[in-house]
């Protein structure tokens, strides 16, 4: 439960970090069963609160932001996402509240599995594919057409008459096979394992090269037709539609038309047991209003439509037992417990290790080598020690403790009073270095090719590389040293090395490690600093005048490039002739909205908050956070908060989402 406003702030800036590892790195930290109950504190605390909703919200916004190196497109319907339940109560409330929306008791649903991938939309004109987007931040997503065609499913002319323009809905999936072979591959390659099926089919529809992508073996399952476009009235029928249009879909089994409750749990307690069965993962089911017309009277809140829910399985167990406890040195020196356990086959793949976050966390659950333990995978492959097996503990098991040299450079670790973190208080620790370097390099950082895990290990280790600086250094008999390293390899990280010097400005930012700031706050950064020189002298005061930048990130910026050795690193990297490029705004000239200030308040039905912010600003207008006498424009959606009170009661001019819509 959420007490207060600053546990509020806390938890959504959690979850908007989550969102970074989970949509932009395709690397999740938590299970999604954990996500969805902090995202459900979140919800909760806003119902009651709404005057204290953040203009970026995790609750407000689909979360994947573009990625360079595709052309970004706006969809024709915004893409949206789903509302989660983990329960039959969740479900009969949710029946309740459909039934009040539609004022009438008989519903008939469509049950289908949530197959558990990446979304994609696809559009047609005159039964032509014309592009492939993926979701994106719901309005706008990456074109990613020329990887889709690499898909043999995906049908390019389809057969029979098919509307003129419209937009086909579909889930973007790695078979289990293809992802263990895979990621089979990537072991022996020496390259990052990817987490899950889910992860793997994100991570490989953003690849450049439609070759690479082919490799992968994606396929694709459609579900639907953008709102409004569909030439059937239900939802079912739409399915048989695409179908007969030469559409892969789920087969007739997997979609289920439902009158009742009782029919819905038994739809999923048969996708429940055959779910092993299937040849693709899935983490639930989905439930829609079958009746068409009923979606647009429904409406949508937020970001998930009113007239469908996911129902997602709680997540699966195994048991095994714990070889050893290792502990794992982070970037800035956190050092964390990780179980080394007897390898089990749990919900798709072998698990070895699961992370055990701390030590508190290690004597909470007194967790010891040898023990047997329960762990669970919520939809995701990041793996955690549920509970132990107290019965079955060895006799001589000895209470688990961190040590107290870190393991990579033997420094005594210390435990600041209050703090959970235990950490290595080196510098110069090679573990510390080894992450510091594979963050800088890492792809939504400096995205240095050719530098993955294994190549900095050793440039570390052999002194190559001891701050981030180095690697601009690096000459080719430097490379010739690493193991493995041939001509061709050596050519390509000197590539990479040296096309990463003029990377964007945001990037950079990124890669600098600053406390709180992820892709999406240095892109912030980056758009408000006239340059890297303007960024390091803000105060504290003018960072939050920037919107999106709140209290904790603000001090840490300021606190970032204050420390001497910050800077030191930055110059060293300019002077090894690093520069960064500052990426400019496309903005409208003569807009009305040029020079006038903008407060937002309620839930917007069109844009997320950001995404009207974003509007504004190309348009030469700025937003603020309250409404004062220098407010020119109240811009107001559903459910305002005090703001509208407060520009009633200054006179301000108010505009619906209608009026701003006219007014762009
Ligand atoms: P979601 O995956 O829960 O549900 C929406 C998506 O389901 C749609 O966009 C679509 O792609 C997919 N889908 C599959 N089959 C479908 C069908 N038959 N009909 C309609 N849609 C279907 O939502 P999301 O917005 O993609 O992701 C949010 C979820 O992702 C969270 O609830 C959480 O579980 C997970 N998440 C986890 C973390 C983490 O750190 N573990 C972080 C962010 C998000």
């Amino acid at each position: 439960m959420v007490k207060n406003q600053r546990e509020y702030i806390e938890l959504a800036e959690e979850l908007i970090e989550h969102d970074k590892h989970y949509y932009d790195e395709a690397k999740p930290a938590i299970s999604d069963f954990e996500y969805d109950r902090m995202m459900k504190a979140l919800i909760d605390y806003e119902k009651k609160h709404p005057d204290q909703i953040l203009p970026n919200s995790p609750s407000q916004r689909v979360a994947e932001s573009a990625t360079e190196g595709f052309k970004q497109r706006e969809h024709m319907v915004p893409m949206m996402s789903l509302a989660n339940t983990y329960s039959e109560e969740e479900i009969s409330d949710f029946i309740k509240r459909v039934q009040k929306g539609l004022e009438k008791k008989e519903v008939a649903f469509c049950c289908e599995l949530k197959i558990d991938g990446t979304a994609l939309s696809l559009r047609y004109e005159k039964g032509k594919l014309v592009h492939a987007l993926t979701r994106g931040n719901g309005k706008v997503g990456d074109d990613v057409t020329a990887n889709i065609k690499t898909i043999k499913s995906v049908p390019l002319k389809l057969s029979g008459s098919v509307p003129d323009v419209f937009e086909v809905r579909g889930e973007v999936y790695l078979s289990i096979a293809a992802f263990e072979a895979l990621n089979a591959q990537r072991e022996e390659e020496g390259e990052m394992l990817f987490a899950n099926p889910r992860n793997a089919a994100a991570g490989s529809l953003k690849q450049l090269d439609p070759r690479e992508v082919a490799k992968r073996k994606l396929n694709l399952l459609c579900y639907a037709i953008a709102e409004g476009q569909s030439p059937e009235s239900t939802q079912h029928e739409t399915i048989q539609f695409l179908k007969k249009a030469g559409f892969p879909t789920a087969k007739p089994e997997y979609v289920a038309r439902c009158h009742s409750i009782s029919e819905i749990m038994k739809f999923a307690e048969k996708v429940h047991k055959d779910r092993e069965k299937l040849p693709f993962e899935i983490d639930g089911i989905v439930i829609k209003v079958d009746d068409l017309k009923a979606h647009k009277i429904l409406g949508a809140t937020g970001k998930t439509p009113r007239y469908a829910v996911a129902y997602k399985f709680a997540p699966e167990q195994a048991t095994t037992r714990i070889n050893d406890i290792t502990v794992q040195v982070g970037r800035s020196g956190v050092l964390t417990p990780v179980a080394e356990l007897e390898p089990v086959f749990l919900a798709g793949s072998t698990i070895s290790r699961a992370t055990l976050h701390n030590q508190e966390e290690v004597a909470r659950k007194d967790i010891r080598v040898g023990d047997w333990v329960a762990i669970e995978k919520g939809g995701d492959v990041i793996p955690k020690v549920v509970k132990v097996d107290f019965k079955k503990r060895p006799h001589n098991s000895k209470e688990w403790k961190m040590p107290r040299v870190c393991p990579a450079c033997h420094t005594a670790v210390v435990h600041k009073e209050g703090e959970v973190a235990v950490r290595c208080p080196n510098p110069k620790c090679t573990g510390q270095r080894v992450r510091r370097v594979q963050y800088f390099a890492s792809k939504h950082a400096m995205d240095i090719e050719h530098m993955g895990e294994k190549v900095v290990e050793q440039l570390v280790e052999k002194g190559l590389v001891s701050r981030v600086s180095d690697i601009y250094l690096l000459t080719e008999d430097d490379l010739a040293t690493l193991e493995g390293f041939k001509e061709k390899s050596i050519q390509n990280l000197l590539d990479s090395i040296e096309k990463s010097r003029k990377c964007p400005l945001s990037r950079f930012i990124m890669a600098l490690g600053i406390k709180y700031v992820g892709t999406e706050t240095a892109e912030l950064l980056a758009e408000e600093a006239r340059d890297l020189d303007h960024l390091m002298h803000m105060s504290e005061e003018e960072l939050l005048h920037i919107e999106g930048i709140g209290e904790k990130t603000a001090s840490a910026i300021v606190e970032h490039f204050s420390d001497r050795a910050n800077r030191e690193e930055i110059r060293l990297l300019l002077d090894h002739g690093v520069t960064p490029q500052r990426q400019k705004r496309q903005k409208i000239a003569g807009h009305i909205f040029s020079g006038k200030t903008f407060v937002l308040t309620g839930a917007l039905k069109h844009y997320t908050r950001d995404e009207a912010a974003s509007l504004i600003k190309e348009r030469g207008g700025k937003t603020a956070g309250s409404v004062s006498k220098n407010t020119d424009y109240v811009l107001v959606g559903e459910d305002p908060g005090s703001k509208y009170d407060k520009a009633k009661e200054l006179k301000i001019d108010i505009l619906s989402e209608e009026q701003f819509k006219k007014m762009l």
